[in-house]
């Protein structure tokens, strides 16, 4: 590997039997930088951050983290990085101090050396004021917390977050991610998996979207964006009744066909034109005498981009992706 580059795969496969969770992925992540393995349910995440954290051999391909090879020098790497797994391994019966003391002496800290790191965690992560109280008790955002503060223990230079915000309200994600910007601006490498745009755009540099194990798309939100296509003319009807006719003139104008969106009374459609585009759009609409509320050129949203590349949308749960794979 290149020192520029501390997580660095090529060629990785992984089967299970005659299923193939990871047919063959390459992913390099600069240092300082974050990488979102972005991908629905099964996708091959899971089966990544495994093989790249040791706990997995692939059977297939080569990688490196922090400068070792995670075959060949298992010990080296983990050493050297943190993992924060689906399944939290906090100790529900100790205190959030109680755990990181554990944790820091796992790492061969003195007790009170120990001690002294635990603090500056708690108080890194806001939890000093629930430090004492025992974490059975706290909420899923105060856990996951305490979890990610547990992976920092040993200070490790690249960071592997497995789904870090699945499963919590948008308060306690809003907490978290401010948390990780922090590690972000302390210059950790992280490689993050996630099944939400959103949080792939607000947190990465580079989003490396997986589907059936296999890239699909790569690059920062904005190149996502373009690689599916232009921009999209949206319009909002004032009268209901005329949604239909909207959507026809944009369909016929842009040259494509227009989704229409019944309830938010508006219909979409992908442009090549930009701000010309939407000039014909608005004289078209207005010659057919449809009033407007609102009509505009935006950029489709990832969940846009997801459905164009995969032709599925990004959450459907597994049952519906097998049956519509089996098609
Ligand atoms: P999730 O978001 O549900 O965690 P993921 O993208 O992390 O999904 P993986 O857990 O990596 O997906 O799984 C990829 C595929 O490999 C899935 O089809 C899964 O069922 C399969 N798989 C994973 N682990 C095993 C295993 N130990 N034995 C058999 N199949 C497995």
């Amino acid at each position: 590997m290149t020192s520029s580059h501390p997580i660095e795969a090529t060629g990785l496969v992984k089967r299970y039997g005659e299923k193939v969770a990871l047919g063959g992925i390459d992913i390099a992540v600069p240092a300082g930088t974050v990488t979102a393995v972005l991908g629905p349910n099964g996708a091959g995440k899971t089966t990544a951050v495994r093989i790249l954290t040791t706990l997995s051999q692939a059977d297939e391909g080569q990688a490196t983290v922090a400068g070792f090879d995670v075959a060949t020098h298992p010990t080296e790497v983990r050493r050297r990085i943190g993992l924060a797994a689906q399944d939290a391994t906090i100790d529900p019966l100790l205190t959030g101090f109680e755990n990181l003391v554990m944790i820091c002496e796992l790492h061969q800290m003195k007790r009170s050396e120990a001690k002294a790191r635990a603090n500056v965690l708690l108080e890194e992560f806001s939890l000093s004021d629930a430090g004492g109280r025992v974490t059975g008790g706290y909420s899923g955002g105060m856990r996951r917390r305490l979890d990610l503060a547990a992976t920092l223990v040993a200070d490790p230079q690249v960071l592997f977050l497995d789904e870090p915000t699945t499963g919590l309200d948008p308060r306690a994600r809003n907490e978290l991610w401010a948390v990780l910007d922090l590690l972000v601006g302390r210059g950790t490498t992280i490689l993050l998996t996630t099944q939400y745009l959103e949080e792939a755009d607000r947190l990465s540099d580079d989003i490396v979207v997986i589907d059936h194990g296999r890239i699909i798309a790569q690059g920062d939100a904005r190149s996502l964006k373009r690689q599916v296509g232009g921009d999209n003319i949206g319009v909002i009807v004032l009268d209901p009744d005329r949604l239909e006719d909207a959507a026809s003139v944009l369909s016929r104008v842009t040259g494509s066909q227009a989704l229409v969106d019944a309830p938010n009374r508006s219909a979409v459609a992908p442009t090549s034109e930009g701000v010309a585009g939407l000039a014909d759009v608005a004289r078209a609409l207005a010659d057919a005498g449809i009033e407007a509320e609102d009509l505009g050129l935006r950029q489709p949203t990832l969940d846009e981009v997801f459905l164009t590349l995969t032709g599925l949308p990004i959450l459907e749960d597994d049952d519906a992706r097998a049956t519509e794979v089996a098609r």
